[in-house]
């Protein structure tokens, strides 16, 4: 039942002298998006930006009739475009609506790539992504203050090749030509089922020293970084098999000390590492369970968070409700966890609410240890507002002194204060903040050191 609908109950019940019993309110609930891909493949949009974040904040009624609301939301496009040549082997839909295709004669327009499945041709990484995002924010100027003047956005860097050094300088270009406006990097790839085989040039790879540094700078920026890699490839079968989770984590582990000021999660596993080949069977689903479990009980890992993004990762976890719940509800592992849409471009509001729905199940298994709401806002929240992220955000902003970019600048670059600190008192002791603040500056200074090319973009004298 839409919203407006029972409301029309509602008076009708009135209308009769309160003959029926009053529907009992429906439950609120308050989600934000770790997860959203404003643009697709294609680097469009689905819908211009105010509008979509007219639909989040309309949200959804769940089968549960709680009404869900997305009062925040991260924004980032795809890293990787196709190729678009008429000539490359091509198929299309057969029309038949169950994703089978036929083999046709090319033809311009038509056999424009809209996704990575159905072609041959090459993918390759398309940094103009970033401009065109830092724009939309800017444009949805209500966005700017749409949460009690803060900002409803928090965008993302993706368009750099994790196998590039290059791909630290684009973040440290990015952040001084748009001081303020990007708060995390990603979703990007690692591996990832078809794309990995299709990227042009270097297959990204966590062995790669680029990758490293990627994230070292990200990190020291204050920004959050958001990785997609399976942890299964094709050809796992048996509950033992997941091609990709000891590379994984020993990524994981190296990159730790890029995190040690942060005492809230700055890496976020997509996904908690399911692909579109998630494995089905229950004893391999309890294992996925078990291996995420061995991560969050390890203390070298605290600076790792997972996604729960994706209907192939709702799917997944619907099936084993009490493998979830056991993994989930304990407190500390429960702080590990924010929700995502995944989200590409939606093209119209049903697009976009269809997979709230798909976690209203989820958010409603009676959790006793840790509250629902974690993942549905509040372990976002809490990463994306660490104070001393926000500190290493506006220092660096501060320092490189880009002045050019005029998008309510006070408003995306506020000055610090000491109330970015309220809720955080556990984590970062009064005693210990001038230390730690003098320590983030110290790091930002160190890549500012390091990138003076992409520094230097934005000075005119
Ligand atoms: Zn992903
Ligand atoms: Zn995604």
């Amino acid at each position: 039942m839409t919203r407006c609908f029972r409301g029309l109950v509602m008076a009708a019940a009135f209308a009769a002298g309160g003959l029926w019993a009053a529907e009992p309110a429906a439950a609120q609930e308050a989600l934000h998006d770790s997860h959203f891909h404003y643009l697709n493949y294609n680097q469009d949009l689905g819908m211009p930006i105010a509008t979509v974040r007219g639909v989040m904040t309309h949200g959804v009624q769940g089968d549960s009739r709680t009404d869900y609301s997305v009062t925040r939301s991260t924004l980032f496009g795809i890293p990787l475009q196709q190729r678009w040549d008429p000539s490359a082997l091509l198929a299309r839909d057969a029309g038949h609506g169950d994703g089978s295709f036929t083999w046709g004669a090319p033809s311009i327009p038509d056999d424009e790539p809209v996704y990575y499945l159905p072609t041959h041709s090459e993918l390759y990484y398309y940094s103009g992504v970033d401009p065109l995002i830092a724009e939309a924010y800017c444009d949805d100027v209500e966005g700017l203050t749409a949460r009690d003047g803060a900002p409803f956005w928090d965008p993302s860097i993706t368009g750099f090749n994790p196998a590039d050094v290059h791909g630290a300088d684009h973040i440290v270009r990015m952040m001084t030509v748009y001081p303020g406006i990007f708060r995390a990097i990603g979703e990007f790839t690692i591996h990832k089922e078809a794309v990995a085989t299709k990227i042009a040039g270097a297959t990204p790879s966590f062995d790669n020293e680029a990758l490293h540094e990627i994230i070292h700078v990200a990190s020291r920026l204050g920004l959050v970084v958001i990785l997609h890699s399976d942890m299964y490839s094709l050809l796992d079968e048996g509950p033992e098999d997941a091609a990709y989770y000891d590379e994984t984590k020993l990524l994981l582990k190296d990159v730790g000390h890029y995190f040690k000021n942060y005492k809230t999660p700055g890496l976020l596993w997509a996904h908690t590492g399911i692909g579109r080949f998630a494995p089905k069977d229950r004893t391999i689903q309890l294992a996925h369970f078990d291996r995420l479990q061995r991560i969050l009980d390890d203390p070298l890992y605290n600076h790792v968070g997972f996604d729960i993004a994706w209907d192939f990762v709702a799917r997944f976890i619907r099936g084993n409700p009490a493998g979830w719940a056991n993994l989930y509800d304990n407190a500390n592992r429960g702080k590990r966890f924010v929700w995502g849409s995944d989200s590409l471009s939606p093209t119209n509001q049903q697009k976009y609410t269809d997979v709230i729905k798909d976690y209203d199940a989820i958010f409603r298994v009676p959790y006793t240890q840790a509250p629902a709401r974690l993942m549905q806002r509040d372990n976002y929240a809490m990463i994306f507002d660490d104070p001393l992220r926000r500190y290493a955000r506006g220092y660096f902003a501060h320092r490189t002194g880009a002045t050019k970019w005029n998008c309510k600048r006070d408003t995306v670059v506020p000055p610090p204060s000491d109330d970015w600190f309220k809720g955080y008192d556990d984590l970062y002791p009064k005693e210990e903040r001038q230390e730690l603040l003098k320590a983030i500056e110290k790091d930002v200074d160190e890549v500012i050191g390091l990138y003076p090319r992409a520094v230097r973009a934005v000075q005119v004298k």
